[in-house]
């Protein structure tokens, strides 16, 4: 093992993502106190032009597998391919963004490497013999850990997006490419066509009303009816994280420290348990009316108008008096 940082580039519609950059200047960071190389890990299909736009950047090396099998990502090729590049760097620590890419195949990795991994860091050290302080949000975002891993060789982690600063120019800096080859099978998922989603992003922070969703929402019905209320009352909807991480609704829509935060004049909260980091995005409302079964759920402390009750019960008799009074 040697003392080089390694860094994950993603990308994306031909793209290098903004995170690799920032990863890239944490990176930098890093190797001016360990020392080592600041190397850059690239892996996919025609990657001529994005190695070239790599050079401009303020690091030492370039790894690349590019291989038309690599076209699109999929996770046990990337994995294979990228584990090539790891395995011939032997580096002492590992970068990759905490985007849906690289929570996918970090832990793949770290399996195969038999080390250790540290998801959504918010902050990275390292002292002079090259042991990384990693630090994450823990206990609910109530406190911040410090991860260590002292056992096992290379360190890994993977870094939230707009966390760290961009890495800067290349001040003359020569940076070399090296090219692997990797036997990549033809992929067994075919990829027939990429289609980019072009929905709007909704602007939440400028509704006068929200209705704001939560896991007690319950099923799919009930998250229909609440979306169909907002639409009703002129509001729009809007969610805590857990609607998000199920996948239910889209992050743009995310009330709290890690989304948006709102000031409506009504934010209706309905099965949402008023987490610090949910409150942190909502509390300055105007009028809050929080719906949940559970009397101590702290959404009460913030609420004006608390309804201790079961969704399944209240939502049926919210829809009732709307309808009476908007249709
Ligand atoms: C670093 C970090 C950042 C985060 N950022 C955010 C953020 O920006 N926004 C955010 O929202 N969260 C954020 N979280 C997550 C946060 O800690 C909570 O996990 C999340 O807000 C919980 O969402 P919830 O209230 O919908 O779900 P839960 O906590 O599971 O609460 C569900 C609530 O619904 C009630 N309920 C269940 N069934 C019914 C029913 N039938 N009728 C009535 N009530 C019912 C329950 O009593 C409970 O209070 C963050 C966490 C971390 C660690």
């Amino acid at each position: 093992m040697n003392k080089d940082i390694l860094t994950f580039i993603e990308v994306r519609d031909g793209k290098i993502q903004k995170v690799s950059l920032e990863l890239l200047g944490a990176a930098r960071d890093l190797a001016d106190v360990s020392g080592g190389h600041v190397v850059a890990g690239i892996v996919g299909s025609n990657l001529s032009g994005l190695i070239e736009d790599l050079k401009t950047f303020d690091i030492d090396l370039i790894y690349s597998v590019d291989n038309s099998n690599l076209k699109y990502y999929l996770t046990d090729a990337y994995a294979r391919a990228f584990e090539k590049i790891i395995t011939t760097v032997n580096p002492n620590v590992i970068l990759l963004g905490a985007t849906s890419i690289g929570r996918d195949l970090a832990p793949r990795l770290s399996a195969r490497l038999g080390t250790g991994l540290t998801a959504d860091c918010t902050k990275l050290e390292i002292d002079v013999n090259g042991s990384l302080f990693m630090t994450r949000p823990a206990f609910g975002g109530n406190l911040f850990a410090t991860i260590i891993c002292p056992e096992h060789r290379p360190q890994m982690s993977t870094v939230r997006p707009g966390v760290m600063a961009r890495i800067g120019a290349n001040k003359g800096r020569l940076v070399n490419v090296i090219h692997l080859d990797v036997a990549v099978d033809k992929p067994r998922v075919e990829v027939l066509e990429e289609v980019v989603a072009t929905q709007e992003i909704a602007n939440i922070e400028e509704a006068k009303i929200l209705i704001s969703i939560g896991r007690g929402i319950g099923g799919d019905e009930n998250l229909k009816t609440a979306q169909y209320l907002a639409g009703l009352i002129k509001g729009t909807y809007s969610c805590s994280r857990s609607l998000v991480d199920c996948g239910k609704i889209n992050p743009d829509r995310q009330v709290g420290q890690t989304g948006k935060t709102v000031r409506p004049e009504l934010y209706l909260a309905l099965g949402i348990s008023g987490a610090v980091q949910h409150l942190a995005g909502m509390e300055e409302s105007d009028y809050i009316i929080a719906v949940n079964k559970d009397r101590t759920a702290s959404i009460f402390s913030v609420a004006d108008l608390g309804i201790v009750g079961d969704i399944n019960q209240i939502l049926p008799l919210l829809k009732e008096e709307i309808e009476k009074n908007a249709l």
